[in-house]
């Protein structure tokens, strides 16, 4: 099984910080698709199959929250794991969000983090899709 994902970012230079730290896993990695905006991020969740999205919260064009909040409406797309990277510091904010169902990974974070919390998710997976 590849896994695809989608690493929602308005900086480069953290997407690709992410996506080295999945390429460093031994996760079986599919496509890994990158967008810049929520609205970006919505705009590949309507064209590809995306097994996994990690995602910012501030961006500009649509912030990360209101593009879950549209993912978790949309019943093709409410069902997909979600981690939230990022600094937000607020807790009725990180609260608002794991109600959600979504993981939360403060930046900076180590490379190790991403591969436990997406290992950790894939894991709940097999589990589920196995019975
Ligand atoms: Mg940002």
């Amino acid at each position: 099984m590849a896994l695809n994902i989608l690493v929602v970012d308005d900086s480069s230079v953290t997407r690709k910080m992410i996506i080295k730290a999945l390429g460093l896993s031994d996760l079986p990695l599919g496509e890994v698709f990158e967008a810049a905006s929520g609205f970006e991020g919505l705009t590949v969740l309507y064209e590809h199959w995306v097994d996994l999205i990690l995602a910012d919260l501030n961006m500009p064009e649509m912030n990360g929250e209101e593009m879950i909040e549209r993912i978790r409406k949309n019943p093709a797309l409410a069902d997909i794991p979600i981690v939230v990277v990022s600094t937000e510091g607020s807790k009725t904010r990180i609260e608002r969000l794991e109600e959600m169902g979504v993981r939360f990974i403060h930046k900076p974070f180590p490379p190790e983090q991403i591969q436990s919390v997406v290992s950790d998710i894939l894991g709940l997976q097999n589990e589920t899709s196995n019975v």
